[in-house]
């Protein structure tokens, strides 16, 4: 298997069956990568807490994926070790009414985190693009501009101090098959599968190809899109948190200056 990348080219067509969701690069195994794994989510702990101190940027964390793509589970393991006071998760689900009266991003946007934090999106404004497509929920002529809005938004809070790091979680249909079988047997996860699932499971095709212009027009130098091979829940978790690690690094963070004359403060009995 050929080296798959991360980012997809800039400016070219997205085609997703050029690439392998069961890809896990140079790894064979979870227990390949196990160690580093722990040693990685230890370290975004200590980069979380300084980019906190720090205080100059905000770090917005985009997750789409199909159901069952596994956009819980990567909040789950790869936040496990961050202070929660630090993060701030929000899920997007169907819009109330209140949301629908506003424009699309109206909800998005208030939810982007302020400086020092890091905010999860668990779906976000791509599903105006996505579901609302798939299921014609708004003309096309409506969605078709929204790739342009979506591109225009990302750069207005890139401009201003807001880093975003985009991950699409692949999977294979036979990979959701598996994973909504787990879910019907598992009397912990029953719950989590809705009957409606299975109309959208038909609908796969459709939800591909929104997913292909999704990762072609809205691929940016200030928001880029990262295709991760998600079959391997073990191999997806290493890269997000690898990803985030190194966006992190490069921000070259700092603790602020102490106060002045610190050198010289007793603390009284
Ligand atoms: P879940 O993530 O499983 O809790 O499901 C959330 C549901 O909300 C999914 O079926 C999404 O497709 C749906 N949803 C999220 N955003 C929108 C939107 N803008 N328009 C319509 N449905 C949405
Ligand atoms: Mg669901």
């Amino acid at each position: 298997m050929s080296k798959q990348p991360l980012i997809p080219p800039i400016g070219h067509k997205v085609r997703l069956k050029d690439y392998d969701p069961g890809y896990t690069g140079d790894f064979r195994h979870k227990e390949d990568v196990q160690a580093q794994l722990a040693k990685d989510l230890a370290r975004l702990d200590e980069l979380q807490e300084v980019f906190y101190a720090d205080g100059r940027r905000a770090l917005l964390i985009i997750l789409q994926g199909i159901d069952t793509g596994g956009k819980d589970g990567t909040i789950e393991h790869v936040f496990s070790g961050v202070n929660p006071q630090g993060v701030q998760v929000t899920a997007f689900k169907k819009p109330t009414s209140e949301e629908l009266a506003h424009d699309f991003l109206w909800r998005v946007h208030r939810n982007v985190p302020p400086k020092g934090f890091i905010g999860i999106f668990n779906r976000s404004h791509y599903e105006d693009v996505l579901v609302v497509r798939v299921h014609d929920l708004v003309p096309r002529k409506v969605w078709k501009e929204r790739y342009d809005q979506i591109n225009q938004f990302e750069a207005m809070l890139a401009a201003n101090d807001v880093t975003i790091l985009k991950f699409f979680l692949y999977i294979s249909k036979a990979e959701q098959k598996k994973r909504f079988e787990a879910r019907l047997k598992d009397p912990k996860k029953q719950w989590k599968f809705a009957m409606g699932d299975l109309d959208e499971r038909q609908r796969w095709d459709d939800y591909m190809a929104a997913f292909e212009d999704m990762l072609t027009k809205c691929n940016t130098e200030y928001a880029p899109w990262h295709i991760v091979p998600a079959n391997h829940k073990w191999y997806r978790n290493y890269i997000v948190t690898q990803t985030v690690i190194s966006t992190l690094e490069r921000m070259n963070l700092k603790y602020p200056q102490p106060a002045e004359g610190i050198e010289n403060v007793v603390i009284p009995d």
